[in-house]
Order: C-alpha cells, then structure tokens, then sequence
C-alpha cells in the first residue's frame, strides 16, 4: 500500500505545489502525519511563543490522483485514524475564543492509553480522533494550512473520523489530497484553539466521481449527510452552509424550494465545528433516515 511519510508535507495549500505521490482512483493510501506543532513539542516546558513557533498545521501530501480535473469530486473514504500514546494542549494568553480568560502560558502533555486520553488524575476521556487539516488544492491563491475554505483545509470537524466519507471539491488536475492536524479528541468550537494534537496515521481509500461538482466539502455518516461552510463570520458560514444544503437536497430529491426549506428548518441541524480559526466552520446535518423514502445519495 502507498504510504506517505509526515515529512513530506505542505504549509500552505496551493494549486504549484508538486505532488509528492501519485494514486489511481480506487486505491488505499497511508497518510502519515506530524502533529499540528511538527512533533516539536516534546515537554510541558516547550511553551508556545507567537512567532518562534514556526511550520504549524505541517499537511501530508499533497497526492495526486490520476485522473482527477477541475469540477469533479474526489471521494475521501477514512478507514483508519491511529494516533501516537501522547498529544499535547495549548493554553496562551489572548488566543482562541476563551484567551480572556488564560493569565498564564501553559503546555500540556495528555497520555494516550486504552482509547483513553489521560487529562489528569481523575478524568480520562474517551478518545473520539479525527482529522483537523484535510483538503485539495485551492482553485486560486495560497491558502495556510491553518485556514478552512471550499477546498477543506483546517475545518477542524469532529464528524471528519473513522468510517466516514468526505466529498472534497477538484479544482485542479490530480486534485491534490494533503492532510494532517490529528486530534485524539475535540468538542465542536475548539473554543481553546486546539484538540488534543497529536500525531499518527491515516489510512483512506480515494476515489473520483465526476458531473457532480459541489461548491464546499460534504461529509457523509452513518446517519447524515453534512454540508460544510467557512466564511469569516459563523452568520455568514451558516448562510453558506444552508444555501449549500438547499441545491444539495434540489439536485437529488423531486421537491419544491418550499417543501425542502419547511424540510431544513424541521430537521437539518444547523452545527458549530469551529470558532477559533481565520475563517470559522459550520456544517448543516441532512438525516439520512427522514429522506429515506426518496433514497436519497450522494
Ligand atoms: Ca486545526
Ligand atoms: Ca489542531
């Protein structure tokens, strides 16, 4: 299987960024990936300063995919997310949405053990990981790996986990896959500015479908379908996820605007994924099972 070693990775997503492997559709590829401080935290002294800390958000990649070209979708199946025995947290004074509140600059080391992330003494939690940085290239510009966008990039999702499929946008020959950002654990907001970072590996098989181009990432579950949307205010991210959602739902379901609107506002939950990034991140959930009697797929 192609794996694609963490130091082979990319600061910015950028249509002249040189693949650094190739795939064909249909094929399973290993994504390893450095944490979002590139592995350099190492110790709770290893404190953050602004400016020191350069090479943040390192992504994986890019892959290209033979075959892919600008409109079609690149289909991104998550089978596997394996993350290192320990991540580490970030507490910095006027950073991320709660920075008001932190006096004092503090690194935390958190053990990973038995699916548990050891916070301290009494409380180990549940590690539910999933990938914070996962995208294409950009039609235009060079975008940091630390800002979302219609090509994905940094949504910092908690949905984007094992079992999953992520519809990414193709806007330029070969696609160009690149993630990383690994978080063992993450609530929606990401109000502090981080998860729980750490690195590991990821193992997708990636696939194209072409005539059904999409504006912004979809992520498919289990139980939904979610029309993601970043834009530099939460007001504008949800206008841009609803709007998303609404010509998702008209291109497949035989329903009036009215019908699929009264439909949004009974059952699509509009959903916070992150707070704290240059651009913020909503999605907007479709149940599958309310759309069940019209079948409803990508
Ligand atoms: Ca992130
Ligand atoms: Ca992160």
């Amino acid at each position: 299987m192609l794996r694609i070693p963490g130091d082979k990775c990319v600061y910015s997503m950028n249509r002249h960024n040189p693949a650094v492997a190739e795939t064909i559709p249909g094929t399973q590829v290993v994504f390893e990936t450095k944490d979002c401080f590139s592995n350099r935290v190492t110790s709770e002294q290893d404190l953050y300063a602004r400016g020191a800390w350069s090479g943040i958000n390192p992504a994986t990649g890019p892959l290209r995919v033979t075959g892919a070209h600008p409109g079609d979708v690149l289909v991104v199946d998550i089978l596997d997310i394996r993350v290192a025995a320990r991540g580490a947290m970030i507490a910095v004074p006027g950073i991320g949405a709660l920075g008001h509140h932190i006096t004092h600059n503090q690194t935390k080391i958190v053990p990973i053990e038995e699916d548990h992330a050891l916070f301290n003494e009494k409380l180990r939690l549940p590690v539910r990981p999933m990938i914070g940085v996962i995208g294409t290239a950009p039609a235009d510009g060079d975008v940091p790996t630390g800002t979302p966008g219609d090509h994905g990039g940094n949504m910092d999702t908690k949905l984007i986990a094992r079992g999953t499929t992520l519809y990414l946008p193709v806007f330029v020959d070969g696609a160009n896959l690149a993630m990383g950002d690994l978080h063992a654990l993450m609530a929606d907001g990401e109000v502090i500015i981080c998860g729980v970072e750490v690195p590991g590996e990821v193992t997708v098989r990636v696939d194209l479908v072409a005539g059904k181009s999409i504006p912004s990432p979809i992520l498919e579950t289990e139980d939904g379908f979610y029309c993601l949307a970043s834009a530099k205010t939460l007001d504008e991210a949800a206008a841009m996820a609803m709007d998303h959602t609404m010509s998702f739902l008209r291109r497949r379901l035989p329903l009036s605007v009215n019908d699929l609107a009264m439909l949004m506002s009974l059952v699509c939950d509009l959903q916070i994924s992150q707070v704290v990034d240059p651009l913020r991140t909503v999605r907007m959930a479709v149940p599958k099972r309310t759309f069940e009697p019209y079948g409803l797929r990508f």
